[in-house]
């Protein structure tokens, strides 16, 4: 049987590393689809396209083909062939992913991808809109928070471990606008899911928050 986990949450909650964790356990499949809205939003970067540009963006759609395959259990996301796993972690293409994706044409070519690769494989999947639009059925369903100065400090470590250097205030307010855009967008706004249980990371540890979502996957008969 296929089955699903969601998981849904603000920037820097910890949903892929959370996520993938759990689908080694379960042996699921990891999908982190802010990697695939971040491919989108590369490309619509490197062509110089302005996030307001709404006809731009539609009438490049076609043109664009993101998917993801798994090397050594890593997803690998794909931009019309290219592997831009070391492209797209910058906040700039986090900004940008956030902006076109408030772009219908855009969330549709994407959440169709995303239920293709549910019906195919058990999934984790993480993002924002997985437990409300993309997997309404899912059996488990985690909304992950934690306060944002712990999410930026958690970014900012991420991205110092990868090499990129930033300002921990910018950082921190780019976390807050994308937030604030995806929170209050017209098309799948980030939100909880009415069936989704909460889970606060501010104040536990990876091992304690995996383990807190194992337990709830359970519970659940999962
Ligand atoms: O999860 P991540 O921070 O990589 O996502 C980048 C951006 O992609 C988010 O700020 C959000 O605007 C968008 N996104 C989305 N729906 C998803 C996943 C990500 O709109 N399911």
């Amino acid at each position: 049987m296929i089955r699903s986990i969601a998981i849904d949450g603000p920037a820097g909650a910890g949903k892929s590393t959370i996520a993938k964790k759990i689908a080694k356990q379960k042996g699921f499949i990891y999908v982190d689809t802010g990697a695939m809205y971040r491919a989108m939003g590369l490309y619509y970067m490197n062509k110089g396209v302005s996030p307001e540009d709404t006809e731009k963006i539609e009438g490049l759609i076609n043109d664009i083909d993101v998917s993801i395959s798994y090397e050594n259990g890593e997803q690998v996301v794909s931009l019309n062939g290219e592997n831009v796993n070391s492209k797209i972690r910058t906040p700039e293409v986090g900004s940008m992913a956030s902006e076109v994706s408030t772009n219908g044409a855009v969330r549709k070519k994407m959440v169709s991808l995303q239920q293709q690769l549910a019906k195919t494989r058990s999934v984790v999947m993480d993002g924002r809109d997985i437990g409300t639009v993309v997997l309404p059925d899912a059996m488990v369903k985690i909304f992950l928070t934690a306060s944002v100065d712990i999410r930026t400090k958690r970014r900012f470590d991420e991205l110092k471990e990868k090499g990129i250097e930033c300002d921990f205030e910018k950082l921190k307010k780019e976390i807050e606008d994308r937030d604030y855009r995806d929170i209050h967008r017209d098309n799948s706004p980030l939100k909880k899911a009415d069936d989704a249980v909460e889970v606060d990371t501010s104040e536990l540890n990876v091992d304690e928050v995996v383990k807190k979502i194992l337990d709830i996957a359970e519970s659940k008969g999962l």
